[in-house]
This record gives C-alpha cells, sequence and structure tokens, in this order.
C-alpha cells in the first residue's frame, strides 16, 4: 500500500499557512496543496476539481465508456478503490444510462479483510450502489489464509501469499463483474502502480505482460470482462488527498501478507526520482502510451484455448488459477 494521510500531511507538498498563496487556478482561495510537476498551487476545492477532471478526460480521451455501460467497479476498501467509486458516482449523474456495482473481492485474510469489507459496504449504501461480494472460499473452496497454511505444510515456497493472490483475484473480479453482467470492470490502479509494474515487467523481462498493460484491455475474448483504468493518470498521493479532502472512510491498514519485495523496491526507487526529478511518473507513462502499439503485435500471436479444468479462458491447457490451486489440494 501507499503513502499514509500522516506521512502526506508531513510532507512538503502540503503548505501550511505561513507559506499560503492563492491558488493558481481560482486566484479567490488560498492554495494548500503543491503540485510539483505542474507548478500549481491549488486550494482544497480546485485540487478535488482537478483530479475529477483528470479522471473524465482519461475516460475520455481512452474511450473507456460507451453511454449505457453497466460498470463493475472493484473495490477493496482502500483510498484509490473508494475514491474512484465516490468520483464514478458523480460522473453517472450526468450519464443517467450508465449503471455501476461495485464488485469485492473477500480473499479471506483474517483480521483485515473484514474491516475493508465493512467499509466497502458502507460507502456503497451512501452511494446507492449495489454490491457484489465473491470469495476466494467459494470460488476455489480456499481462503487466501488457507491456500498460504497448505502452500507452508506442503513446501511451496516459491511463491509468495501475493502471487497466489494476484492470479486468484484477477480471475475473481473478472468472474464477479460476469455474474453482475457487467460490460466493464474498473480498477483504481493508480500512475503509481501503472508505472511500477511497467518496471517490473521490464526487471523480470515479461514482454506478454508488458503488452497488456493498457488503460483499456485488449483480450478478445468473450470470457474476459473489458477492463478500464480511469486513474491510471492520478497519481497515489494524490488519490489520497482526495479521499481525504472528501472524508471518504478507507482501510488504512497494511494487508498482513504484504510482502511484493520488488515492487517495494521499485516504489521507493521511483519516489525518490520523482521527489528529485518532478514529472518522471508522467514521463514513463507517456513513454507506456507510445510503445504500447509496438508492443501490441507480441499479444496478438496469443492463443487463447479453454482450460481443461475450469473451462476459462487460458493460454496453457491447464489456466495458472487451476494450476495453483491443484498444488495447493
Ligand atoms: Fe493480496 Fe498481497 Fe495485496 Fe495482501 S498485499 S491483498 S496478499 S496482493
Ligand atoms: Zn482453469
Amino acid at each position: 500500500m501507499g503513502e499514509t494521510i500522516f506521512s502526506l500531511k508531513q510532507s512538503k507538498h502540503l503548505m501550511n499557512s505561513t507559506d499560503a498563496k492563492l491558488c493558481t487556478a481560482c486566484k479567490i482561495r488560498d492554495a494548500f496543496f503543491y503540485r510539483k510537476y505542474s507548478g500549481e498551487r491549488l486550494c482544497r476545492k480546485c485540487f478535488a476539481s482537478s483530479i475529477e477532471a483528470k479522471v473524465r478526460s482519461t475516460i475520455t480521451r481512452y474511450q473507456m465508456l460507451r453511454f449505457n455501460d453497466h460498470l463493475a467497479v472493484a473495490v477493496s476498501g482502500g483510498k484509490d478503490s473508494l475514491s474512484l467509486l465516490y468520483i464514478l458516482a458523480k460522473i453517472r449523474k450526468y450519464r443517467p444510462k450508465t449503471t455501476i456495482t461495485a464488485v469485492t473481492v473477500d480473499e479471506g485474510i483474517k483480521g483485515y479483510r473484514d474491516e475493508a469489507l465493512e467499509i466497502a459496504a458502507k460507502t456503497c449504501k451512501k452511494l446507492e450502489i449495489p454490491l457484489h461480494i465473491v470469495s476466494f472460499k467459494e470460488l476455489y473452496g480456499f481462503s487466501l489464509d488457507e491456500i498460504i497454511t497448505k502452500a507452508r505444510e506442503k513446501g511451496l515456497a516459491e511463491l509468495t501469499a501475493c502471487s497466489y493472490c494476484g492470479v486468484l483475484r484477477r480471475r475473481a473480479i473478472n468472474t464477479g463483474a460476469r455474474q453482475v453482467k457487467a460490460d466493464k470492470v474498473a480498477t483504481a490502479h493508480t500512475l503509481d502502480d501503472e508505472t511500477q509494474t511497467f518496471l517490473m515487467n521490464i526487471m523480470r523481462g515479461d514482454v506478454t505482460r508488458l503488452a497488456k498493460q493498457t488503460p483499456v484491455s485488449k483480450e478478445i475474448q468473450p470470457l474476459f470482462v473489458q477492463k478500464i483504468k480511469p486513474f491510471c493518470e492520478i497519481p497515489e498521493k494524490e488519490s489520497a488527498l482526495y479521499a481525504y479532502i472528501k472524508k471518504l472512510d478507507f482501510q488504512d491498514t497494511p494487508c498482513p501478507y504484504a510482502s511484493e519485495a520488488l515492487r517495494n523496491d521499485i516504489r521507493g526507487m521511483l519516489n525518490h526520482v520523482e521527489e528529485k526529478h518532478a514529472g518522471t511518473k508522467f514521463a514513463i507513462s507517456r513513454a507506456m502510451t507510445k510503445l504500447a502499439p509496438a508492443l501490441e503485435e507480441t499479444t496478438k500471436k496469443e492463443v487463447f484455448k479453454t482450460c481443461i479444468e475450469c473451462g476459462e479462458p487460458s493460454t496453457l491447457d491447464l489456466c495458472k488459477t487451476c494450476e495453483m490451486l491443484r498444488q495447493i489440494r
């Protein structure tokens, strides 16, 4: 998970009253946030409007929504997904034919997921958005806690909890979106998530994954619900600040399994470079956009078959989900 509001308050991006200047957008109210990469100083109101405008322009630019789409929003209960849900609920007001359902995955992480589920349910009620919960236990027969215990018993040490969780959750979100008959599923991947993943895929030499990492998914397979990322140009820090300004309730405690070592290293490195050279994350994001057409060629060669065990689309005879579950059983 990212930076907490507490550390954000201490960061030099938030201005204190002694160096207060007028907001560069409205020129009326005092600025409270300095956006280093653009040079803007914004008041709370203009900051929130700028985030909402950015999301709307990302949706338009990548043609993420048709006027009558039923959109599933993957909600974890964290700041990013709840900010996204809140903004999409606002956008829905101007698009009367757009419907939204929140989809939350209950991985079965004792003492952690329960709180997130509660927060997600409360927010959905407030925003009048139906909530659909899909659980690992129901879908796969095991909770994540049980999977990790089994994996440890069997000496399967090579995979971390996040490796299991990542594969199984991606499948669960797709299944959940299909269950509610959504046309698309929106995830709250931020600019930080996207640039981290991009560098991780490069460092792992995973060109296929690199090619699939686009703001709108291109997997043309009827069983895959199309994925959109309306937050792909919102820095994580700003998504947190938005949640804070809007007084959204969100889960701030990290997952007890959080252990993605490579991602943590890359996050630290990227934040360090961004601090010294503002705009680096956006530069990486632009490079991703420019590279996308060339990379697309590599995914065109991918042929989807049907998994012999679960019947879901897969490039292998046995899909990754079933392979993991076989090892556990
Ligand atoms: Fe799953 Fe890892 Fe995220 Fe925890 S930190 S929810 S185990 S991916
Ligand atoms: Zn399968």
